[in-house]
């Protein structure tokens, strides 16, 4: 398979995905929050909290990995993504490494399937398009260096957030 084929769009509910991880949106406590965050804890169930709780938290930018519990995911990665204000404060450099580090951790546990959320675009305010251009780069580099994951989906909530990254797909693949 083309390593442009390993990448593909969702356009659905992230809890529904039966894949070896699912990427969450998660605040800097790792307690649950509300948007994807708050979707993910409540179908994952009581036991996600219970482990998020001896995480002692993430830094922006870093990710760390759970089970899935009620979920039919196997593994959360729960990564902080960084909160837009006005794109000075090295915001696009922190939310690039919210999916490589990510990816890493999938990389290292040799998971086939990994589906994110747009990570930071919700109540963090992440430009849609600039953050989805961010999410293909980020991963195209990782599929064109390693084996693992073998598929990376990305998991558009709306119509609005897929039209993102559709464009963003021909912008960084022009020919595809
Ligand atoms: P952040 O605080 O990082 O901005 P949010 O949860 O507010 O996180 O939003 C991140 C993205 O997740 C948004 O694009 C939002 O539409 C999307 N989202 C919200 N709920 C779900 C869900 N159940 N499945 C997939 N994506 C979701």
């Amino acid at each position: 398979m083309s390593n442009e084929h390993r990448l593909l769009l969702f356009e659905g509910n992230i809890v529904t995905l039966a894949v070896d991880a699912i990427v969450n949106a998660a605040n800097k406590s790792l307690l649950g929050g509300g948007g994807v965050d708050g979707a993910i804890h409540r179908a994952a169930g009581r036991q996600l909290l219970d482990e998020c709780r001896d995480l002692n938290g993430c830094r922006v930018g870093q990710a760390k990995i759970t089970a899935g519990y009620k979920l039919p995911a196997k593994h959360v990665i729960h990564t902080v993504g960084p909160i837009w204000s006005g794109g000075n404060s090295k915001e696009p450099e922190k939310l690039g490494d919210c999916y490589r580090n990510s990816l890493a951790i999938a990389r290292d546990m040799g998971l086939k399937t990994i589906a994110f959320s747009a990570i930071s675009t919700g109540v963090y305010r992440f430009p849609g398009l600039k953050a989805a251009e961010i999410a293909l780069t980020e991963s195209f580099n990782h599929v064109s260096t390693y084996d693992h994951p073998a598929q990376v989906i990305f998991v558009c909530f709306d119509a609005k957030t897929r039209a993102y990254y559709e464009e963003a797909w021909t912008k960084i693949h022009p020919n595809a």
